[in-house]
């Protein structure tokens, strides 16, 4: 098996998520002892929420441009950033390291895409929902992705970062996650990407009524699946 690399901490709550599954896929996959090799470099993320709403991501590019570079020295075959939202420097990620970015919205289309959907609904921080470096990328992917009116929106990214990073899970956060849900499914969604690492800490398949992509297991499945080829 090959080494994977994480770039985590973006938050903690979902990167100690993503260990999780990295090994139980692994063990699901090998069986008996086995586990996945990996690498976590784990930033703080209060620096990086405030190179976020200060528009400073060239600065936040560089942070973990270095922090894949880390991963490369220290043995990684291939490299995941553990957040949608950081995808918005993933091209300068990809180019400061030679192993392989495994990109979050490639592995999120193409389960989607296997799914037989195509309409989806997008759940995640302001900047993956309004911004198009994740949403293009889907789009690209041949997705037709919805995303909630203005006032859902502000509810879904003050609740990731209020609560959810801050490992605060609400049952009335969840009701309101769910009313979001069902006005996008109302508005043709046939699905509902989880575009933010943090939402399936909240929202399983069961509180919503269409399929949900969780991004982040998707991500370490994908993870796990390459490595096991050998990337
Ligand atoms: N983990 C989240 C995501 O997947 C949000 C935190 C961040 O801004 O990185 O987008």
């Amino acid at each position: 098996m090959k080494t994977i690399g994480l770039i985590g901490g973006m938050s903690w709550e979902s990167t100690a998520e993503y260990y999780r599954l990295l090994n139980e896929f692994t063990r699901d996959r090998l069986g008996g002892l086995h586990s996945a090799r990996c690498v976590i470099y784990s930033v703080d993320f209060a620096e990086i929420e405030q190179l976020q709403v200060q528009g400073r991501w060239t600065e936040a590019g560089e942070a973990l441009a270095g922090a894949a570079q880390s991963l490369e020295a220290a043995g990684a075959d291939l490299v995941l950033i553990c957040t949608n939202t950081m995808h918005k420097v993933a091209d300068v990620v990809a180019a400061a390291v030679s192993v392989p970015l495994l990109h979050l919205a490639d592995a999120t289309a193409k389960a989607v895409r296997a799914s037989g959907l195509r309409r989806v609904g997008l759940l995640g921080t302001a900047f993956t929902m309004e911004q198009d470096f994740y949403r293009g990328r889907l789009e690209v992917a041949g997705l037709d992705v919805r995303v909630p009116h203005a006032e859902g929106r502000g509810l879904v990214h003050r609740v990731i970062y209020e609560e959810l990073c801050v490992g605060i899970v609400r049952d009335d956060s969840r009701v309101a996650y769910q009313k979001v849900i069902d006005e996008l499914v109302a508005e043709g969604a046939e699905g509902v990407i989880l575009g933010c690492t943090e939402i399936e800490l909240l929202i399983r398949p069961e509180d919503s009524p269409v399929p949900i992509f969780p991004t982040a297991r998707l991500h370490a499945e994908a993870a796990v699946d390459q490595a096991l080829r050998g990337v």
